[in-house]
């Protein structure tokens, strides 16, 4: 990890203790001086998969930033005794940064979701964002991943946004990052809001802090994923009173 950013640890994860703004100014200084990045932003989900699988542990340690996305991080940060200013998410991550790209004709590559959903990303950031170079874009159903990582070489991004979920994105990115100095960020569904496929949760929603309760009317299917809730809280609480 290489930052100026204090952390704090949630079961085994340093988070970095930034708020938005702050983050961003960083992300954007090290664009301009083409410094080799790697985000991770996560959620309980991702922290009890770390827990689980210690290779998956070791690449999200070796990411630069790991950002608290999901509100069950800042609550278990506050219950440990650490709190942490608030979200960095994915989704408001990437927006800022296509925005930014935008403005200083970055080239962005858009690697992940299907094949149709990426297609609606594309055209969608040729629109909103005119300035910016779509330096190379590939579904995340590819078979030969090297040549994947050699189309990124090529197209010599500033950033990468990396749509395949969680583990895989992660493994992707630590595996390749060093093909290009660039900013790497894995997004998980992102491509899947941006494209208009999936909806965010209504402002309301996220504000009452129940943007999950939103998902999971949505999308019931998520209904085991959301187990993990539960079961991270506990953890957390384990941590706070019993001290493992
Ligand atoms: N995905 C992909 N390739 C795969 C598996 C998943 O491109 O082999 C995409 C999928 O289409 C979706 C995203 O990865 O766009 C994962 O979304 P999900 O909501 O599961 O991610 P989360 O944000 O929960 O990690």
């Amino acid at each position: 990890m290489q930052n100026n950013f204090e952390t704090v640890n949630v079961l085994g994860l340093d988070f970095i203790k930034a708020t938005q703004t702050e983050f961003l100014e960083q992300l954007k200084r090290d664009s301009q001086t083409k410094a080799n990045r790697f985000i991770v932003t996560a959620n309980p989900e991702i922290v009890l998969a770390a827990k689980a699988d210690l290779a998956y542990a070791k690449t999200i340690r070796s990411a630069d930033y790991v950002t608290a996305d999901g509100i069950g991080i800042i609550k278990g940060a506050k219950i440990l005794g650490e709190p942490l200013p608030e979200r960095l998410t994915g989704y408001d991550t990437l927006i800022a940064l296509l925005s930014f790209a935008n403005k200083h004709q970055k080239r962005v590559f858009f690697l992940g979701a299907r094949p149709a959903v990426l297609q609606q990303v594309l055209t969608k950031v040729a629109t909103n964002y005119p300035n910016l170079v779509i330096s190379g874009s590939c579904d995340g159903y590819f078979k030969d991943e090297a040549k994947v990582a050699e189309q990124i070489k090529q197209a010599e991004p500033d950033f990468v946004f990396v749509a395949l979920g969680f583990p895989k994105q992660e493994f992707f990115i630590a595996k390749y990052q060093d093909l290009a100095s660039a900013i790497w960020m894995g997004v998980g569904g992102s491509f899947d809001v941006l494209s208009g496929q999936t909806k965010r949760a209504p402002k309301w929603w996220i504000d009452h802090h129940l943007e999950w309760a939103y998902r999971l009317l949505k999308e019931p299917s998520r209904f085991f994923r959301m187990l993990a809730l539960p079961k991270y809280l506990l953890l957390v609480y384990r941590k706070k009173y019993l001290k493992y």
